[in-house]
């Protein structure tokens, strides 16, 4: 019991360590997918499922011009939909999914993106992580963005040891403050994209290095030779 209290303890205070660290190192919190309306977000983080955001943002311009709502989208000519996000990979996945969604938009919740976690994931091909990036970006709600790069830097860094998104997002959710959720994911984030990387991660550089249980020898490796400065 007491090893428990200790546990989550230090688990709360790496919560805030990492945010008082991070946070501020990446003040442009928010989706780096371009969007102008929540219909256009959440089509955009359909897209970004095993694709990168760069190339969701080459399509999307061509996407939005043709089918700009989801009134539009929920009549759009499936084979063009399907050339239009080809490049996205998984394309007829994805274009019956937009699709789909944006019919449901239009029956379920007269033509507007709703704004709970509980709707949101009714939707066709939208799971917890596209929920809580259309809830904390659009609708200014806390959310828990677990991403691949999220899933992974938590899990180096110990705070959320484990590689299943759903208990991933109730562990961070669990040792931080809500009003810190969505700009510690966003902060997260971009310490895997940009230093935490998938393969050698650059623990040389990494500004939290000193608070991480995997620094110098992240997913079990052997550790990191450290490079001379
Ligand atoms: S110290 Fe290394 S493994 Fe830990 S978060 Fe930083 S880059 Fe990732």
């Amino acid at each position: 019991m007491r090893a428990d209290t200790n546990a989550t303890v230090a688990k709360r205070n790496l919560a805030a360590a990492l945010y008082e660290r991070l946070v501020p190192l990446w003040p442009d919190q928010g989706p780096l997918l371009h969007y102008s309306t929540c219909f256009e977000l959440l089509v955009a983080v359909i897209l970004s499922a095993q694709c990168t955001d760069e190339q969701v943002n080459a399509v999307t311009p061509a996407l939005f011009a043709a089918y700009p709502d989801p009134a539009r989208m929920a009549v759009a000519d499936p084979l063009h939909l399907e050339k239009l996000v080809h490049s996205t990979g998984f394309f007829r996945a994805k274009a019956a999914n937009i699709r789909a969604t944006a019919a449901m938009i239009m029956s379920d919740y007269s033509g507007s993106v709703p704004d709970t976690m509980e709707e949101l994931v009714r939707l066709p091909g939208v799971g917890r992580k596209t929920a809580n990036l259309v809830i904390s970006a659009c609708f200014g709600k806390p959310g828990i963005v677990v991403d691949t790069h999220v899933l992974r830097t938590a899990r180096r860094l110990g705070l959320a040891p484990t590689d299943d998104a759903g208990q991933s997002e109730r562990m961070i959710a669990s040792a931080c403050p809500e009003n810190r959720w969505t700009e510690l994911s966003f902060a997260l984030n971009r310490l895997g994209k940009l230093v935490c990387v998938a393969r050698s991660p650059r623990c040389d550089s990494c500004p939290v290095s000193d608070l991480c249980v995997s620094a110098f020898k992240a997913d079990g490796e052997k550790p990191h030779k450290r490079t001379r400065r």
